[in-house]
């Protein structure tokens, strides 16, 4: 796969996906945002997720570039979206830990979003909670130099690193993404729930909006609901899908 991976990219073989984030605190969910996905079209193996290949790009440097790919296509699909609907749906991108430890990423990103005449707050950041363990203060000085920039920042996974409550509160970020675990585990594990209870009270007291990852079911979703969950991304509104799928949710 790694020695595939250059010529694939150059044969357009990697498709960009959306899935939706509603807002559920009115009465109706709204579609708010969106998250962007990776595939990988192979032509032997059909198509690939990226847990088959993006460990495999991050442990030898390579995500990087595709990275860049993804940032650079949804920032694409964001202003056509705007063209056509005449609104702005921001989507997030994920950032992984290698790019935060590049020092030119303000850079890269700002001229992404000029060249599709974007604002930084369209094209949000995900970053997953693990990447502020260890060299924590570098990845910490680019989140802030991210926001400082204009970007917005969501905490992916978050309540499976190891963040101290110190930490959190004076880390740059404008939204928690909760894992997926903590609902996949059911209602059913009382501990669960008062996890996610003690998440959502964090981002309250750090004043940030909370985005549940994973959700499935209708109960899942009223609970998390009920619980004081913001947004809601997963199957029981829609699996990631193609930009053409995508723009039937906006229709
Ligand atoms: P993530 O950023 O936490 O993305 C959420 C994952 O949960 C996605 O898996 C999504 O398809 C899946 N998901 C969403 N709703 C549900 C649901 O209701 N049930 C279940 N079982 N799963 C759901 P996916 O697309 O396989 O991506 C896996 C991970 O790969 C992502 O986790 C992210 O960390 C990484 N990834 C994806 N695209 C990129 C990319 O362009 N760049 C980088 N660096 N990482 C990426
Ligand atoms: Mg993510
Ligand atoms: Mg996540």
């Amino acid at each position: 796969l790694l020695e595939e991976f250059r010529p694939s990219l150059t044969q357009g073989r990697f498709e960009v996906y959306f899935q939706p984030k509603y807002n559920v605190r009115g009465d109706a969910p709204v579609l708010a945002s969106a998250e962007a996905l990776v595939r990988w079209q192979h032509p032997d193996l059909g198509l690939l997720g990226p847990g088959r290949f993006i460990p495999l790009l991050e442990n030898s440097g390579m995500i990087t570039e595709l990275d860049l790919f993804v940032w650079e296509r949804t920032a694409e699909q964001i202003a056509a979206w705007q063209q056509r609907f005449g609104r702005t749906v921001p989507v997030s991108v994920n950032v992984s830990r290698i790019d935060m430890l590049s020092s030119d990423l303000p850079e890269i990103l700002k001229g992404i979003i000029a060249r599709h005449g974007l604002a930084p707050a369209d094209l949000m950041l995900e970053i997953t909670e693990s990447a502020y363990t260890g060299e924590a203060d570098n990845i910490i000085a680019m989140a802030r130099a991210l926001r400082e920039a204009g970007f917005r920042i969501e905490m992916d996974d978050f309540g499976t690193g190891y963040s101290s409550l110190g930490m959190l509160t004076s880390l740059p970020i404008d939204a928690l993404k909760l894992d997926m675990t903590f609902v996949r585990n059911g209602f059913g594990e009382k501990r669960d729930v008062r996890m996610i209870q003690l998440i959502i009270d964090i981002a309250g007291n750090l004043k940030v909006p909370v985005i549940a990852e994973g959700v499935e079911t209708e109960e899942q979703m009223r609970e998390l609901k009920a619980m004081g969950c913001d947004l809601i991304q997963g199957y029981y509104f829609s699996r990631p899908v193609p930009a053409e799928e995508f723009e039937k949710l906006l229709d």
